[in-house]
């Protein structure tokens, strides 16, 4: 579904991604994790197009990313084709985004009618179909200054199904929650991924990672440093790197 090659990044003479290699697979859970500046925010806006790429390749689900391929030469895709390519990749941040003047049920219906062109009728119907599934049936009427922390993040998840994505990227979706918040998030995430979502997690819940990943990358300086099962990098990490991070966050 992702597949990163020698991808690097840099934003003017700073590089941030050193060239990073990863595949991720169709319905995996695929968590991303490393200290606070090693890039991870940046591989995923590069993912949906948000950042360019200056090196390397990036696909996703078989397409270049931002590229189109004519013989051996790439072309820049325009903006209309980008935001065409973007549609199907949902992400969802650490601050939930929601536009404030609207309810649960408009924040969700906004884009497939704004993006898609979708009729009222049918965007109502999959809100409420999407806010049902994150727990929320009984909240589409509130506007977001009436939710909980943990209420808003589901609406921005359901706001990002709404758009049926194949590919859901997840940034850090619980790191602004309170505490006792963060477990209807992490349900909700692991409801998705049962039912066979492809998804990038960066997060630091490594018990979300150990319980619900498939793979577990850890990224430090804009490299990968190690990756593989997330119970077998947890529990057993190789490098020195890996493990001073770990002492710190488990
Ligand atoms: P992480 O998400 O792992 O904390 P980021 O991808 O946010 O890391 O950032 C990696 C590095 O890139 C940081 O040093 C950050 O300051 C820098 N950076 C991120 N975005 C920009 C930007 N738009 N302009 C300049 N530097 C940036
Ligand atoms: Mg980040």
């Amino acid at each position: 579904m992702v597949r990163s090659e020698q991808v690097h990044k840099s934003f003017g003479l700073v590089p941030v991604l050193n060239g990073i290699d990863l595949t991720v697979r169709h319905g995996e859970v695929f968590c991303l994790v490393g200290p606070s500046g090693s890039g991870k925010s940046t591989f995923l806006r590069c993912i949906n197009h948000l950042e360019k790429i200056n090196a390397g390749r990036l696909y996703v689900d078989g397409q270049l990313v931002g590229y189109r391929q004519k013989g051996d030469k790439l072309y820049e895709m325009k903006e209309r084709e980008v935001a065409f390519q973007r549609r199907d990749i949902g992400m969802v941040f650490q601050r939930f985004n929601l536009f404030p003047h609207m309810t649960a049920l408009e924040n969700v219906m906004e884009a497939p009618i704004q993006v898609k062109g979708e009729r009222k009728a049918d965007a109502r119907a999959r809100a409420e179909e999407m806010l049902t599934r994150v727990g929320l049936a009984d909240r589409m009427k509130n506007y977001p200054a009436q939710l909980s922390g943990g209420q808003q993040q589901r609406v921005a998840i359901a706001r990002a199904l709404a758009m049926e994505p194949k590919l859901m990227l997840f940034d850090e979706p619980t790191s602004a929650l309170d505490p006792e918040l963060v477990g209807e998030v992490l349900d909700v995430m692991r409801g998705l991924a049962e039912e066979g979502m492809t998804m990038i997690v960066v997060t630091h819940e490594m018990g979300f990672a150990r319980e619900v990943g498939d793979s577990l990358v850890f990224m430090d300086g804009g490299v990968v440093v190690e990756s593989g099962h997330p119970r077998e990098v947890l529990t057993n990490p190789r490098h020195e790197r890996t493990q001073a991070f770990l002492s710190k966050v488990l």
